[in-house]
């Protein structure tokens, strides 16, 4: 067979199978194009998964007239010019091989407008074919339009999978990519309704809450650390927002969305100590890293890079996370506190990017109104005083196994808290709190082994139920069988409850299973499965412990064992503390016996 040289329309098809597979990876060249011409507003529009049409526009610098046809030239690009601009590249794209990739396989429609043009020009592209180029009123910016994706390759178009799947490919992409943004506003249209409004405010907390909503957004802890190799910032959600797949972990290097198993198992590592087996954690996390560790060039589609320092950043990466975890889901530490200092402390905002060593306290969970109310007490987090030590001695001492024979259960007050002296310590420990969490661990952890098991009532509960309620319960009907609630239509609007999970025998009374289906709030459609069947298991494992009880000494005792047997003891489901303590010397302060 003889040698030949391929003409350069072979050429471009082959290179387009390398960057364009289907219509997402189109949607993520072009909105990294939009980014890199410094967009602040940027629609995406699709119909039919994007395989019909994707319509992209933007704010941003536009192309001149004479680059147009030059832009949609293999290796074409306005972003490098050697192999020196290479090694230090802000910008997200550098190969030149979008445009002309996305052309050779799609009919292509630009419109685009510099600021200091007076018109702006429309260009027509199909297969690499040239069909169009006119001047034409436009704004300010760039419109892509593709149409038929590989309309001239059938072969490759019956690799695509259905609509709805691939605009799911598309939306988690539009997501990644607007949570690593949050200085552009980004709108994501699907068959014609708006899926993904991003405000563009800068803050990114905001970009969360439009993105996941308000469950997500609440519980997270923000995250922030910097030297001089690397600066980490964003947010690390609580245990109770982690899923069984690795979907929610969201993390970037210098703004670029990419894939990383170092940065993964590094985050995975530092949750270890709060997250049950096969549950992964919900992260939004900036890695800003000097350019000169980073190798971009890796891969035209597989979102991976290269950093040289990986060995150094591992561990920061695991204690960045471990720390920020750590001040929100430890024993809580009951300081009687000077009014003044108190309302001080809350006053205090976070810098940007503070070091590690000298990092603020966030008080989130005290609100300047109630912390003025009498009594003063100030429920401050337990920190790492001066070094990591000090702090594992003071939560995993009282917790270990040589620890719990020593601990002295003085006994019960208020019919609510139960009293343990250890050591110099006192530990109060909320028996409510406590038997949620027991519960709720025991429920997961069944769940999690497939191992649920249901108590038949021996007379059905009827549940009488407005409309609005009863569309609730009917919806999330499999998310309440899935842990062991037999819940069956009656008659109209009415249901019978015929068994409840075995852990919460307490449940058997319609009041409590109305308190469960009373905290359903419209919040909880915009929830993921999974996180609605955990949301009820908590909500159930609240609604079960009822009122305040007197137990025993033993049963109590059974209780600690059980609390401190759990993967994290210091929060109830709802995130509220288990435990708190406060030191010998902290009385005798009080008394005055020490100064
Ligand atoms: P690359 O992004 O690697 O430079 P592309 O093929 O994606 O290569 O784009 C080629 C060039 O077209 C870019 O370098 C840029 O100059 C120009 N371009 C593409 N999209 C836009 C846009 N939305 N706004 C302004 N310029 C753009
Ligand atoms: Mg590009």
């Amino acid at each position: 067979m003889s040698i030949i040289k391929l003409d350069q329309n072979t050429i471009n098809h082959i290179a387009a199978g390398e960057v364009i597979d289907r219509p997402s990876s189109i949607v993520k060249e072009l909105v990294e194009n939009s980014i890199d011409a410094n967009a602040t507003n940027i629609s995406v529009e699709i119909k039919d998964g994007g395989i019909s049409l994707i319509r992209i526009t933007d704010n941003g610098d536009g192309i001149e007239e004479g680059d147009i046809k030059l832009a949609f030239e293999r290796h074409s690009t306005s972003k490098i010019k050697d192999t020196v601009d290479l090694a230090s590249i802000s910008s997200l794209g550098f190969r030149g091989e979008a445009l002309s990739s996305i052309a050779a396989v799609c009919q292509v429609e630009l419109i685009t407008k510099t600021k200091d043009a007076m018109t702006g020009y429309r260009y027509r592209i199909e297969g690499d074919e040239e069909k169009a180029f006119e001047e034409i009123g436009a704004p300010d910016g760039t419109t892509f339009i593709v149409r038929n994706i590989f309309f001239n390759t059938p072969a490759r178009r019956k690799f695509l999978k259905t609509a709805s799947t691939e605009s799911g490919y598309i939306s988690e992409i539009i997501e990644k990519i607007a949570l690593s943004h949050p200085e552009i506003s980004f709108t994501f249209i699907n068959n014609g309704k708006t899926r993904i409004y991003t405000p563009g405010n800068c803050n990114l907390k905001d970009t969360i809450y439009s993105i996941y909503g308000k469950e997500i957004t609440d519980n997270l802890v923000e995250v922030n650390y910097k030297d001089e190799n690397i600066e980490i910032s964003g947010f690390a959600g609580k245990a109770i927002i982690s899923k069984g797949n690795r979907s929610n972990e969201n993390y970037f290097i210098n703004g670029r969305y990419i894939k990383s198993e170092i940065i993964s198992k590094a985050i995975e590592e530092g949750y270890k100590f709060i997250l049950m087996q096969h549950k992964y954690p919900f992260t939004v996390i900036n890695f800003n890293i000097d350019n000169k560790y980073i190798d971009v060039n890796v891969h035209p589609s597989k979102m991976e890079l290269r950093f040289c320092n990986a060995p150094e950043i591992y561990p920061v990466i695991v204690e960045t996370v471990k720390d920020a975890l750590t001040e929100k889901e430890n024993i809580i530490d009951a300081k009687i506190d000077d009014e003044k200092q108190v309302e001080k402390k809350i006053d205090r905002k976070p810098e940007p990017f503070e070091t590690k060593r000298n990092k603020v306290e966030v008080k989130e969970e005290i609100k300047p109104e109630k912390v003025s109310n009498k009594p003063k007490v100030n429920y401050e987090n337990i920190k790492p005083k001066k070094d990591e030590e000090v702090h594992e001695q003071m939560t995993y001492d009282f917790l270990s196994e040589e620890a719990r024979p020593k601990h002295k259960i003085i006994g019960q007050v208020f019919e609510t808290y139960w009293i343990v002296e250890y050591e110099d310590e006192m530990f109060i420990i909320d028996q409510h709190a406590a038997h949620e969490k027991v519960n709720f661990e025991r429920l997961m952890k069944r769940f999690e082994n497939n191992d649920i098991s249901s108590q038949t009532l021996t007379q059905p509960i009827i549940l009488n139920l407005s409309m609005k309620d009863a569309n609730i319960v009917e919806q999330y009907l499999d998310n309440f069988n899935e842990i062991g609630f037999v819940i069956e239509p009656f008659q109209g609007t009415d249901f019978a409850v015929r068994a409840v999970p075995s852990e919460l025998y307490t449940l058997d009374s319609e009041d409590v299973l109305m308190d469960i289906i009373d905290s359903f709030t419209a919040e909880i459609g915009s929830m993921v499965p999974n996180i609605i069947t955990e949301k009820i298991m908590s909500m159930s494992c609240k609604a079960a412990i009822k009122g305040n009880t007197k137990i025993s000494f033993a049963e109590a005792d059974a209780l600690i064992d059980e609390l401190l047997s759990c993967e994290n003891p210091y929060n109830c489901p709802h995130g509220r503390p288990t435990i708190i303590k406060m030191s010998k010397e902290e009385l005798e302060k009080k008394f005055k016996r020490i100064v």
